[in-house]
């Protein structure tokens, strides 16, 4: 096995082609573990040899790093955590004792902002920019992207990986690009603005940047749906475009389907996790791009396919700054799936819905972000937005409050009736205490009340203090 692979960039299937890469995409399961195993074999024992930090990190490790057996005995390789690269990172800014090419050889540094602690960094070699720009490609594709479409990226180009790795895919496959980026303010105006002008037929942003971008366009006379020319949106960052409420608005907001995408910016190629153009929300796993492995997120043991855990993932031909087994921290169930598309790849049925720590305990009963968000969106009078005010009391148990926004018609009718929202209320309370199991406390807000975002919406407010 030649590794890294090489990928030649001349080469493009026929656009009436559902596969990039059909071998690798419908392989039977036992020989693409065998497939899987020859690149990890390879991956850890180069990460071995050439970087300082997996030395010392596998020193202990009951497995032979220069001589992987088999998946399981892969799977003893001690788990990488966002702590470990900040900490290795700290003592030997920039990248840490990771990067196993000369700092000369860095094609582009990208990270995370570090709005959760120290920034962490990435130094990406061509040759890996080049890998990742193939396997974007290839999973676009899948997603239903062909040469003749427009992509509009509307994320922010700073940086954050997500809209380079979009775009680097896009161009990969010759499609045409159309970086327009987000954030700037009056920006969400011109995007109403240019789309309805150069009529793209794809978007690359966040599902809350979709239907804020619907929201504006209704506010400047325009028409999602007739004004634009949106054919797919392919979404990352966060779990809406596989909640069922939120995809199905999407979808009929704009006329197109919605491709759920997207793993962590450490892991680049991150679209490894996408749905494609025939999956109703979740995510394949390209496993011969990044090796996911599901983790009991207590005891950190593999899991078999039907279980819930924690993705952990590992590159499979990363040069420039590998990881191996990185913990992301998310919630997803994977399970195989019968996909018409005919991909053998296991899958997150419901992509990744949550993170571990972003999980609510509420009188015993885990309770989701999206979970409430799929619900509400179900809701007639639902507004668009919410929050999730968390609550302790000395000695008490937490308590939940969602506030939701509602149309403003409910509200008018309770300018002549102040008791005129209280069946609202009641309809929301009882539906959601039917869905997650437990009563929360619902407060209703007028449309319009909570912040609308560019990018990814936060809207758990903590209060308990500890
Ligand atoms: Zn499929």
């Amino acid at each position: 096995m030649e590794w890294p692979p090489q990928y030649p960039d001349s080469y493009r299937p026929s656009p009436d082609q559902e596969f990039w890469s059909p071998g690798l995409e419908t392989m039977v399961p036992e020989q693409r573990d065998r497939h899987i195993l020859g690149k990890l074999q390879r991956q850890v024992r180069y990460a071995y040899d050439n970087s300082g930090f997996y030395q010392e990190f596998y020193r202990d490790s009951p497995v032979d790093p220069a001589n992987i057996g088999s998946l399981e005995e892969f799977a003893q390789l001690p788990i990488l955590t966002k702590e470990h690269i900040r900490s290795e990172q700290e003592e030997y800014p920039p990248y840490g004792r990771f990067l196993c090419v000369p700092p000369e050889d860095i094609f582009r540094v990208h990270g995370t902002s570090g709005t959760t602690g120290r920034p962490t960094v990435f130094g990406i070699g061509k040759d890996d920019w080049d890998r990742i720009a193939e396997a974007h490609a290839r999973i676009l594709w899948g997603a239903g992207l062909r040469p003749d479409d427009t992509v509009m990226v509307a994320a922010v180009f700073s940086l954050y990986v997500g809209s380079w790795g979009a775009l680097v895919g896009a161009e990969r496959l010759g499609a045409t690009c159309f970086p327009f980026g987000s954030g700037a303010p009056g920006q969400t105006e011109r995007a109403v603005e240019w789309s309805a002008m150069v009529k793209p037929s794809v978007l690359y942003g966040t599902p809350s940047y979709a239907l804020y971008l619907a929201e504006t366009a209704r506010q400047m006379g325009l028409d999602p749906k007739e004004d634009f020319g949106f054919r797919f949106m392919f979404f990352s960052g966060e779990p809406g475009a596989s909640v069922p409420a939120t995809r199905r608005l999407i979808e009929e907001t704009f006329g197109c389907y919605v491709v759920d995408q997207g793993t962590m910016a450490e892991m680049t190629p991150w679209m490894s996790a996408s749905g494609c153009r025939h999956l109703d929300g979740g995510m394949h796993l390209w496993q011969d791009i990044v090796y996911t492995e599901m983790v009991d997120p207590v005891s950190k043991l593999n899991l078999p396919l039907g279980e819930e855990g924690v993705p952990v993932y590992s590159h499979t031909e990363r040069t420039s700054q590998p990881m191996i087994r990185y913990w992301s921290g998310d919630i997803a169930r994977w399970d195989m799936v019968d996909c018409p598309c005919g991909r053998t790849y296991p899958t997150l049925v419901t992509g990744i819905y949550g993170r571990v720590d972003d999980m609510i305990i509420v009188r015993g009963q885990n309770v989701f972000p999206s979970h409430i968000e799929d619900i509400l969106r179900g809701m007639d009078e639902f507004g668009g937005e919410f929050r999730l005010v968390l609550e302790r009391e000395k000695g008490q148990m937490d308590r939940l409050t969602v506030q939701a926004e509602v149309l403003a018609r409910a509200f008018v009718a309770q300018e002549f009736d102040p008791a005129a929202l209280e069946p609202v209320r009641e309809r929301f309370t009882a539906e959601l205490r039917r869905a997650i199991g437990v009563s929360v406390a619902v407060e209703l807000k007028p449309a319009g009340e909570f912040e609308r975002t560019q990018f990814k919406a936060r809207r758990i407010i903590d209060l308990r203090t500890p």
